[in-house]
């Protein structure tokens, strides 16, 4: 079982022919309403893309999370449960709306995004206590940095102390202790991340010296493995025996949201179903790929069979 733990979030996606000045009133384009928030988007990566062999005992992917009290919270769990995703552990909270993001995307795809973590903020250390037995049964525990750090650091604790292969995603970027870190298996950030949580000068671009740099501190940190995800580059891999590069798949990419949450999905997917790293690595860039040739979050996101 994959136990995922972290953000769910509706995404109101609105084309614009260009993003608004402060002030302005500017008449969009087309407008959607898709569930996302990264927790979601990566539990639902995991769920589309684990291997089913057997229908009687389905892997199971499960979700510990909150939702509002109002209607976008109702579509979310829904589409939970249409990806098979338990949601025992999901909580619906009184009097506080759920996650959402308003997102403007112009002409060129450069979008501007503004977020309400709503619910995302009620999930306490008490709710991860609560499903401590759920936790218990997974083979992986993958967390994100959309809820409470105080939440997430107890989880992590949790999961390492039962033994589990904990997988985090830090982002957004925020500075993280080293105690934390020393609990990570697969440490996942994007390349402004990565820079971020080395404590490296910003700048636009990081050079592969620099990804490298920032690589080897967080291994330092204590955090057993180490991909940096690189866009259309590919994946730079810290891991316990090395440092390796995969490449990514050459596709004309029309929407990148996503990407990094079905990377994961695919990457840790793959693990559960005992593929090595190399090929777990392999098989998320490939669903990444897939997803960023498609609009949206979690209509992006591509099925085992599509690959
Ligand atoms: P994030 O969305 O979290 O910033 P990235 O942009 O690094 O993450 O993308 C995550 C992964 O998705 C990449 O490592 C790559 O495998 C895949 N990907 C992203 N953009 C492209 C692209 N333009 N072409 C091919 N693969 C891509």
């Amino acid at each position: 079982m994959i136990v995922i733990i972290g953000s769910i979030n509706m995404d109101l996606v609105m084309r614009v022919p260009r993003i608004p000045h402060p002030g302005e009133t500017l008449s969009g384009g087309p407008f959607q309403t898709i569930p996302g928030g990264k927790g979601a988007n990566q539990a639902v990566a995991c769920a589309r893309l684990v291997k089913q062999t057997e229908r009687s005992a389905p892997q199971k992917v499960a979700m510990v999370a909150c939702l509002g009290d109002d209607a976008f919270g109702v579509q979310l769990r829904a589409a939970l449960r249409s990806d098979g995703i338990d949601d025992t552990h999901v909580s619906t909270v009184a009097n506080i709306s759920s996650g959402v993001a308003a997102i403007q995307v112009d002409a060129n795809g450069q979008n501007s995004i503004a977020l309400a973590a709503g619910a995302n903020d009620a999930l306490t250390p008490a709710h991860i206590d609560a499903a401590r037995n759920l936790i218990a049964q997974a083979k992986i525990v993958v967390l994100q940095l959309e809820t409470p750090l105080a939440t997430i650091s107890h989880a992590i604790k949790m999961a390492h102390d039962l033994g589990k292969i904990v997988v985090l995603n830090p982002a957004p970027a925020q500075a993280l202790p080293t105690a934390l870190l020393a609990q990570i298996d697969y440490l996942i950030p994007n390349e402004i991340e990565a820079g971020m949580l080395a404590e490296l000068p910003l700048t636009a671009s990081m050079s592969d010296a620099d990804i490298d740099a920032a690589m080897a501190k967080l291994q330092a940190h204590g955090c057993r493995n180490v991909l940096v995800t690189l866009g259309a580059k590919g994946v730079q891999a810290g891991l316990a025996n090395g440092a390796q590069h995969f490449p990514a798949q050459v596709v004309k990419a029309i929407d990148t949201t996503a990407a990094g949450d079905t990377f994961i999905g695919g990457f840790v997917a793959a693990l559960a179903d005992g593929l090595s790293e190399a090929e777990a690595i392999q098989f998320g860039q490939r669903a990444a790929a897939l997803s960023v040739t498609r609009i949206g979050a979690q209509t992006s996101i591509p099925y085992r069979h599509e690959l």
